[in-house]
This record gives structure tokens, C-alpha cells and sequence, in this order.
């Protein structure tokens, strides 16, 4: 039997893949599934998790994740608690930049996209003594609604 038959040729994760130039493979397909589903940035012991019962390991998770992101597919984001976090990047950019600032509880660290929220910085080249060259990451702290 032919498998990629059994494979819907609209299916997203597979062509944001095959448009990198990458090989679609199912481990690729699958991770970046979890990606395409989490409603937030997704760390990869969260992607682990979700795909234990689907037999890959966390190892090769691992690897497909850091794929991804070099592929720039993914957005890697480190919220400052030493822990990486992916989330699919838009479609057609190459920049590893994601479109929307996230929010972190302080309390329970539980992390928030928030799409269609602009946050407002002045130009770092207009503050020549900042020591900023580009923004690539919006983070909001505060107290979630679980927490407040
Ligand atoms: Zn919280
Ligand atoms: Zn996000």
C-alpha cells in the first residue's frame, strides 16, 4: 500500500516542511502537528509528552524540534526560565521573529501567545546608548487570571 495516499496533499505541517526543503518525514510531520495544534509556545518535554504513545522518543523529538527551528519553521524562545520553547513561525518568513508578544505568569509560568496585541517600542536605532540591536521577542510578565 501506498502510504503517502493515506496522506491528505492540504495537510499543513507537510508542505510548511517540504517548503523548507526538507524531507517529510512522520516524525518531522508529527512534531510540527503539536506545534500547528498548541494554542501557546510548546517546550520539548510538552511535545514529548504528547507524542509519547505515537512511539517516538524524546530524543528524536528533541532533534525534529531543533530542525524545525533551523529550518525556520519553528521560533525558539527561551521566556528566561532556562527552558526553550517552539511555536511555528508565519508561513513564507524567514525571520526568526515571532509576530505577536507573549505573556509568562510570575506565579505559575504558565505562557500566553497573544495575537492581535501590538506592543509599541521606540526604534532601538533612535536610542543610540541602548545597546539594543533587534527585538526578536515581546514578553509580558504578570499575574494570570488563574493566579490573580
Ligand atoms: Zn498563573
Ligand atoms: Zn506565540
Amino acid at each position: 500500500m501506498d502510504r503517502d495516499s493515506q496522506v491528505s496533499p492540504a495537510d499543513p505541517a507537510r508542505e510548511r516542511i517540504r517548503a523548507a526543503g526538507l524531507r517529510a518525514t512522520a516524525a518531522r510531520i508529527a512534531v510540527l502537528r503539536e506545534l500547528i495544534a498548541g494554542a501557546s509556545p510548546l517546550s520539548h518535554a510538552e511535545v514529548a509528552e504528547k507524542l509519547a504513545s505515537t512511539g517516538f522518543d524524546r530524543v528524536t523529538v528533541y532533534r525534529n524540534l531543533m530542525e524545525l527551528a533551523d529550518a525556520g519553521i519553528a521560533n525558539r524562545v527561551d521566556f528566561g526560565d532556562h527552558t526553550w520553547r517552539f511555536e511555528v513561525t508565519i508561513a513564507g518568513s524567514k525571520e526568526h521573529v515571532s509576530d505577536h508578544p507573549h505573556f509568562v505568569c510570575v506565579d505559575c509560568g504558565e505562557v500566553s501567545c497573544l495575537p492581535g496585541v501590538s506592543v509599541s517600542v521606540t526604534d532601538p536605532k533612535e536610542t543610540k546608548s541602548s545597546g539594543v540591536g533587534q527585538i526578536t521577542e515581546v514578553l509580558l510578565k504578570g499575574h494570570c487570571g488563574n493566579c490573580t
